[in-house]
This record gives structure tokens, sequence and C-alpha cells, in this order.
């Protein structure tokens, strides 16, 4: 058991994520821990379902659960209406009930639409996340968030809906392209410039020498506490919102093109050069933020300009009446959330934006 990293999650309910090679092949027997053989509904993508479908399948069928499978075409375009309609029919005309649950198997897209489609369906039924991408191992498969997207904008409708159990099976970042790796290395860096000098920095210098299951427990760590004092989002856990505020705005600007991880890269560099020029920062931050996301194989910059990007984040949900959150690093390991009035908005991206 010593190759496994396991954290718990004292929410309500509370519950487990497991980390560590070969889990999706012991997925059946792991989630037996928590559950009494049920019927399963497995949602996954077109990529995710040929590598890791039959495994999962095999495995909860030999721990004694019944499984459905839905397979639902890879990408963010997906993540909407009408992807969730046909989950919930699914769901439906599979019989499930109160007893059932579902499990998410992929990245953060599958994570936010089966786990949204789980908190809705009879009112709620159970869900496990089975994250593929780095990215939902270190941020979307723990701490209850679900979502889809609107024409208005990202993840505008959705609940919150803590998982039953997480199983992070490290084996599964083998597979990822390089670009989809580096998206969950954004969200991990933005980790360690939110609260961890030491997580930032095994990404520095030599890209991706650091171990994987190490940063996953650290990023998972973390916000499974701020999760725990915060669990709606009322005031601390905004903070896990670093580098999103921009960040959102450039995958809106770009029709969702540039995919959620570069996004937030960007969004990072843009308010750690802001942050630094307006004086918000104690000390230097934004060229150390943005070698090691270059490092990483990921964006300091945007082509939309600040005007656009202002217009696109005024939209944001972090929006409160007339002033909006934002999230500013003082230092690599701290940062303080800042609230400023809308039309400040657009000078504080114009400081720190970078074409
Ligand atoms: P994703 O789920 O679209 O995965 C990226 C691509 O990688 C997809 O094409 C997918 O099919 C493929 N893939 C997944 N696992 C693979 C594997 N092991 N090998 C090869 N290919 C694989 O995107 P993502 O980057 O994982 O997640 C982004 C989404 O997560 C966004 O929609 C974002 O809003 C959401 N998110 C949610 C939260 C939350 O708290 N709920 C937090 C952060 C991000
Ligand atoms: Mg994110």
């Amino acid at each position: 058991m010593s190759d496994f990293k396991s954290i718990s999650v004292r929410t309500s309910p509370a519950y487990t994520v497991t980390i560590g090679p070969g889990l999706l092949r012991s997925c059946g027997t792991g989630l037996r821990e928590t559950l009494s053989p049920c019927h399963m509904a497995v949602i996954t993508d077109s990529t995710v379902a040929p590598l890791y479908l039959e495994t999962v399948r095999g495995s909860l069928a030999a721990a004694g659960f019944s499984v459905s499978t839905f397979v639902f075409p890879a990408g963010e375009g997906s993540k909407n209406f009408k992807t969730l309609s046909a989950v919930l029919e699914f769901l439906a005309e599979r019989r499930l009930t109160r007893t059932d649950c579902v499990a998410a198997l992929g990245g953060g897209v599958t994570g936010d639409m089966a786990g949204f489609a789980a908190a809705v369906y009879l009112r709620g039924i159970r869900c496990v996340q089975l994250p593929t991408t780095l990215l939902s191992a270190v941020d979307s498969s723990v701490g209850g968030k679900t979502a889809i997207d609107l024409a208005a904008g990202k993840n505008l409708a959705g609940a919150f809906l803590q998982p039953a159990a997480v199983l992070c099976d490290t084996d599964c970042l083998a597979s990822l392209p390089a670009d989809v790796f580096a998206d969950g290395a954004a969200e991990a860096i933005k980790t360690g410039v939110l609260c961890d000098e030491g997580l930032f920095s095994l990404f520095e210098g030599s890209a991706l020498a650091a171990d994987p299951p190490e940063i996953i427990a650290r990023c998972v760590s973390y916000k499974a506490g701020v999760v725990e004092r915060d669990e709606r989002e009322q005031g601390e856990r905004k903070l896990l919102n670093l580098g999103h505020t921009v960040g959102h705005a450039i995958e809106k600007c770009s029709g969702y093109a540039v995919p959620h991880g570069h996004a937030v890269a960007a969004g990072l560099a843009v308010i750690a050069r802001a942050a630094e020029s307006l004086g918000w920062a104690e000390e230097p931050v934004a060229a150390r933020i943005a070698a090691c996301l270059s490092q990483n194989g990921l964006p300091t910059a945007t082509e939309y300009g600040a005007e656009a990007l202002a217009a696109a984040a005024s939209a944001d949900k972090k929006r409160a009446g007339g002033d909006i959150t934002l999230v500013v690093p003082r230092r690599i390991g701290c940062c303080e959330l800042k609230k400023v009035p809308l039309s400040r908005l657009l000078p504080v991206i114009r400081a720190g934006w970078e074409g």
C-alpha cells in the first residue's frame, strides 16, 4: 500500500482521495471500500473510452457492480446542456435509482459534466471521480464543484456535489499529450503561487523532473483544507481562482479554443505583472512566474486586448454588484483577495497585459 497516498476531505459527506499507480485496474475493489454493489453508470469521453473504459468496466463488474457506460465526444465543446440532457436521459433509461452511482472517468470536462448530471438526477445521486488528466487530478476531481458552460460564459450553470470517493490512477498521465499535461501543470503552478513555494519550485528548472504523485498529493491536500473551511466559496475558496478572472476571459474570447490550463497560465502571468506594477506585490514575482510557466510549455501572454478581456471578465461569476474580487500574488506562496470596483478592472488588466 506504500505506493498509494491517501488524503481525507472532511466535507459533508467526507471522502478519501487515493493517489497512485494502477488504481483503475483495481477500481472495483477500491470503490467497494465506500460503496455497496450498485448500478454504476460510467460517463467518459471519446478519447478516454478506448484507453481505459474496458479496464474500469471489467474491474467494477468483477467487484459486483452492474455497469452501464455512456461516451460523449471529447472536448470543452461538449460541456453543455445538450450533453447534460443526453446523460440524464441515459441515467433514466437505465433506471438508476437514488442508491446507484455515477462514475466520472476522464478529465475536468467529464468530471464537471458527470458530476453535474449526478447532482441533478433524481435531485442528486452519488458520484465518484476517476480523474485521468493532471488537471483533474490536481484540481477538478476534488472540491465538489460541477458545471456546464452557457453561451454567456464558462461554468455558468452548476451545482456543488462532493464526490463519494476519488481514485486517481497516476499511470493515466503516461498517455497524455504534452499540451494536456501542461494544462494540469498550470493549475499546480497556481497552487504553488498560492500557498507552497516548494511546490512551485518543483516546476522550475528542468520541467517535469518532478514526481507527479507528490505534486498531486500536495495540490489535493491544500485544496482539501480550503474546501473544508469554505465549501461554498463564501471567502477563502475564492483564492483558488488565482489567474482565473483573466483566464476565463481568454477562454471566452477564444470561443473556448484556448484550453483552460493554458488560459489560466496567461491569466496568472497577467495578474502577476499587474500586482508588481501596481505595488500590490511585496517582491518581484512576475518574471519568476513567467519563466516557470514557459519552462512548462505554457503561455505568459495573450493575443486578446485588455479591453476585450475586461469586457469578458466583467461577466465573471466572481462579480458581486459593482465589484469584482481579484486574487493577487504578494509573493510566491502567498496571495490575497482584493475587491476592486468593476471600473478598475480594465486599468488592472492593462497594467499586466502583454501581447
Ligand atoms: P478535458 O477533460 O477536456 O481533457 C483534455 C483532453 O485530454 C480531452 O481531449 C480528453 O479526452 C483527453 N484525455 C483525458 N485523459 C487522458 C489520458 N489519460 N490520456 C490521453 N488523453 C486524455 O480537460 P481538462 O484539462 O482535464 O479539464 C478542463 C476542464 O475542467 C474545464 O472545463 C474546466 O472548467 C474544468 N475545471 C473544473 C474544476 C472544478 O473544480 N470543477 C477545476 C478546474 C477545471
Ligand atoms: Mg481552474
